[in-house]
């Protein structure tokens, strides 16, 4: 066989739009770093389970690498690294530039909070001499994916006396987890007749935590009162502490490797967490940028980025604005010159459920980083749209860097939609842009990724903020 290129294979390679898989363009190096990489990434998924998790986290492994806590009116050089911790949920991290800050900020922006099941204020009863807790679910689920599945719980008890309990409980081995409990085929002859968004309902996403009986006393609730005695010895709590406290039953599963070539990574609240673990190893890697670097991770995007620690807060306004005042110059103008990758999820076509899908735009596992210029839904309702001029300047950083990338959207146009955190920063006047990393059964309590795509989302944060 010729190895000549005949004149239309030529012509195509120069003039279409030809992207492969990236597995078959990396080198070797390139996915033994990947591997490496997502070693890292699977450990986080782990340790920062929630948004308090992760800020925890992510401040820790600041710190590690010389982070201070920001201090409002102190002078910081060219080089200095700092956090601005918004409560616990939102954790901003920047490193000074050399340029004033009022010329520009490159901001990268992830969410730490995943959809999961919240306890109630009133969570605790008894029924069939069985204990349970009420749960009110936090983002977009797909309530039937819930039941059976080990759950775990996380949070903390803010009690009266100002203390605060921190809770986690079902992670480790030899920790008891919980379960919601689903009917038996045998007997869900009516069940089954539910529509599937109605197959499990809200009020069905009750929690088993318990069977015992106090004693053998007379009297009732006794299985909820032997509960409520085993809370207050470990957590020196009251029933009535639950009322100020968040706790978040979250799947009781470790990240781990999916398939046998453990190309992919399967975990709980890999959206957002895909994109925060490379938003924050980045920015703890820059050094010396020449404009200043800032890595947000924020909480409330599943739930619309409302409340003081979402990104619809003026929380990032003022952090750039301190960050400029502290050189005398003006937030405003340094939010107007400011650029920002709002790093999020694409959902990643799925080759059993290919018909929401436009296989033209969509983005596939292993093809890299995906650029959305716009997501939203219908008639692009609820997005920012990133200009053109702006997703050329991206475009050209990415393959000016040899970072496997792919365009996406999400889903066919009638299908359905979603928005992400971009439209919030880009009210603030800064150019944004959507870039993530494609996710399989996004939302669901177990989501899948491919390693390449995460390890080319962090080269891309790193790229940009460098
Ligand atoms: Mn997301
Ligand atoms: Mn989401």
């Amino acid at each position: 066989m010729s190895t000549e290129k005949s004149a239309s294979a030529e012509l195509k390679e120069k003039l279409f739009n030809n992207r492969k898989n990236g597995r078959l363009v990396a080198d070797e190096k390139t996915l033994q770093l990947t591997d490496e990489y997502c070693e890292g990434y699977k450990q986080f998924l782990d340790a920062a389970k929630t948004e308090r998790e992760a800020v925890k986290t992510a401040i820790r492994m600041a710190e590690d690498k010389g982070f201070v806590a920001f201090e409002r009116g102190k002078k910081y050089q060219a080089g200095d690294k700092v956090y601005i911790n918004n409560r616990g949920k939102t954790v901003a991290f920047a490193v000074i530039g050399e340029e004033d800050v009022e010329n520009g900020v490159n901001i990268t922006a992830a969410h730490i909070d995943s959809p999961r099941l919240d306890l109630k204020p009133n969570p605790l009863y008894e029924e069939l001499e069985l204990a349970l807790f009420k749960t009110h679910y936090y983002g977009g689920i797909r309530k039937y994916q819930w039941p059976t599945v080990p759950l775990a719980l996380h949070g903390a008890f803010a009690k009266k006396d100002g203390s605060v309990v921190e809770v986690s409980i079902g992670e480790q081995a030899d920790e008891p987890k919980f379960v919601v409990n689903d009917l038996l085929p045998h007997l869900a002859k009516e069940q089954s007749k539910r529509t599937l968004s109605e197959g499990i309902q809200g009020e069905e996403l009750n929690i088993l935590i318990g069977s015992h009986p106090f004693k053998d006393d007379a009297g009732s609730e006794l299985v909820k009162l032997n509960i409520m005695k085993l809370l207050n010895e470990k957590y020196d709590i009251v029933e009535e502490d639950f009322l100020s406290a968040e706790l978040e039953a979250v799947p009781a599963v470790g990240a781990c490797d999916i398939g046998f070539d453990r190309t992919m990574i399967g975990a709980y609240g890999q959206d957002d967490r895909v994109c925060a673990y490379p938003a924050l190893t980045a920015v703890l890697n820059v050094k010396n940028p020449k404009h200043t670097a800032l890595a947000i991770l924020t909480d409330k995007e599943e739930i619309g980025s409302c409340g003081n620690t979402g990104l619809e807060s003026d929380f990032l306004r003022f952090v750039i604005r301190d960050l400029a005042m502290m050189q005398g110059g003006d937030g405003t103008v340094a939010l107007r010159n400011s650029k920002c990758l709002s790093a999020d999820v694409n959902a990643a076509m799925d080759p059993t459920f290919q018909g929401p899908f436009e296989r033209r735009n969509a983005s596939k596992l292993n093809y890299g980083v995906v650029l959305t210029k716009y997501t939203g839904a219908r008639g692009k309702a609820g997005t920012s749209d990133a200009s053109a001029e702006y997703t050329a300047e991206i475009r050209s950083l990415l393959d000016r860097e040899n970072i496997i990338w792919q365009s996406g959207e999400l889903g066919k146009v009638d299908e359905g939609g979603g928005g992400t955190v971009a439209q919030y920063i880009a009210n603030l006047g800064v150019d944004v842009i959507d870039l993530g990393v494609p996710v399989l059964s996004m939302h669901a309590p177990f989501e899948t990724t491919a390693k390449l795509d995460v390890y080319m989302c962090y080269r891309a944060m790193y790229e940009f903020m460098k």
